[in-house]
């Protein structure tokens, strides 16, 4: 894939906000490529972490919220764990895509902020994750009721999916956590 980095000064792009909002320094990566060679979304996305760092580190703008791996990173950590210079790439991933969602920037199919708000709604609710009601609630929000139903039995046959909501959670101390950790609405953490 040809990666186009729009000329401009390094102030002028993406970097600062980012270092600032994850909490990194980003000038330290020296592109080993330990993060990408661990990361398990590179075989199916278009722009690996470690060309995200150095895209970064060239001054890039919002061009790069566009790239894929802002939706299709899994937050693993993965990244952030072989680094031989601690940078938390995954913290750059959670800053990028607060940034893609304040600026509105392409996404890929789907709707994945919708996706995380309706998984995060059921945590909050049952204190785990409910994926029936998640995906009831995503497909109402979509009206994309129909896509993947053939899928919905062979799931439920194989256990991977339960009828009725966790029980026995701690919802309590869960209502607690996201009452704690929701006035940062930059981050969404
Ligand atoms: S592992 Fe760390 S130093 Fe190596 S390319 Fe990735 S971010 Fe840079
Ligand atoms: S946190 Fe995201 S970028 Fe890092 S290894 Fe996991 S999927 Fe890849």
């Amino acid at each position: 894939m040809t990666v186009i980095i729009k000329k401009q000064t390094k102030s002028a792009g993406l970097i600062r906000t980012i270092e600032k909002i994850a909490g990194v320094d980003l000038s330290v990566c020296y592109q080993c490529q330990k993060c990408s060679g661990g990361c398990p979304a590179v075989p199916h996305v278009q722009t690996t972490p470690s060309e995200i760092v150095r895209r970064l580190q060239l001054g890039a703008g919002d061009e790069l919220l566009d790239s894929d791996l802002i939706w299709m990173c899994l937050s693993c950590k993965t990244c952030y764990a072989r680094c031989p210079m601690g940078i938390n790439v995954c913290a750059v991933m959670d800053a990028l895509r607060a940034l893609a969602l304040e600026k509105d920037a392409a996404r890929p199919d789907g709707d994945m902020p919708r996706f995380n708000r309706e998984f995060l709604g059921t945590v909050r609710r049952f204190g785990r994750s409910y994926d029936i009601g998640m995906i009831m609630a995503y497909k109402l929000g979509t009206g994309k009721l129909m896509d993947d139903a053939e899928k919905f039995p062979a799931m439920l046959k194989k256990g991977k999916m339960a009828l009725l909501p966790p029980s026995g959670t701690d919802r309590k101390t869960v209502k607690r956590i996201f009452a704690k950790t929701a006035p940062n609405k930059r981050t969404g953490k």
